[in-house]
């Protein structure tokens, strides 16, 4: 995976590619085996899982209600396992309540819902300002959060990470499970962003 800043590559990104290296030398570990490890997170994984359950919990009063008891499993039955997944715990916004997902010391995330972690996410910019000055993080991502809205930030760990069930848009009574998956972003489970009402053509549309 190359780390586009500016070509010069980061310490972690070396420090990988070294230690794969070493690993491949050495005869434990082929190279492709790795590479089809990072496509699966990163291609065929991706955020549309969460978008998947998402959409359910908006559909389905007991699967919502068992989503954010148990999370982890609710999850599983889904049929999303794996790496990085052995917890997960399911935050759900409210009009009154926010919640907002960050991994202050690294990039703990929810692989099994949401893939990999996207690049901002692991910046040091929003580790350290998601907990300092959330508010205006989230302006940042362009939500304008009511001033009597309580925000919640949940600092992911190696053992707990965490999904954001995001608030089902007006506008969206009609829609089947598969349309509204379409609807939820990866930011809206992260917390930094709103799941945004379909646009009125497409809804005309349909
Ligand atoms: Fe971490």
């Amino acid at each position: 995976m190359s780390d586009g800043h500016h070509g010069v590559e980061s310490y972690a990104s070396a420090r990988t590619k070294a230690i794969e290296s070493l690993l491949v030398e050495k005869g434990l570990i082929a190279s492709d085996a790795i590479d089809a490890i990072v496509e699966t997170y990163e291609q065929d994984i991706g955020p549309m899982n969460g978008a998947k359950v998402v959409a359910r919990a908006w559909c389905d009063p007991e699967y919502k209600k068992h989503l954010l008891e148990d999370g982890t499993n609710a999850i599983a039955d889904m049929g999303f396992v794996g790496r990085e997944g052995a917890q997960i715990i399911v935050l759900e916004n409210t009009g009154d309540v926010h919640n907002m997902v960050v991994c202050t010391l690294c990039s703990c995330y929810p692989w099994p819902v949401l893939g990999l972690p996207p690049a901002w996410y692991k910046s040091f910019a929003y580790r350290s300002r998601a907990v300092s000055e959330p508010r205006s993080v989230l302006k940042d991502f362009g939500m304008d959060l009511a001033d009597s809205a309580e925000i919640r930030v949940w600092d992911s760990t190696a053992e707990v990470r965490y999904m954001v069930l995001p608030q089902r848009p007006e506008g969206t009574e009609g829609m089947s499970e598969e349309e509204l998956a379409e609807l939820v972003s990866r930011d809206s489970m992260v917390g930094v962003a709103e799941v945004a009402a379909p646009a009125v053509a497409a809804v005309a549309d349909n």
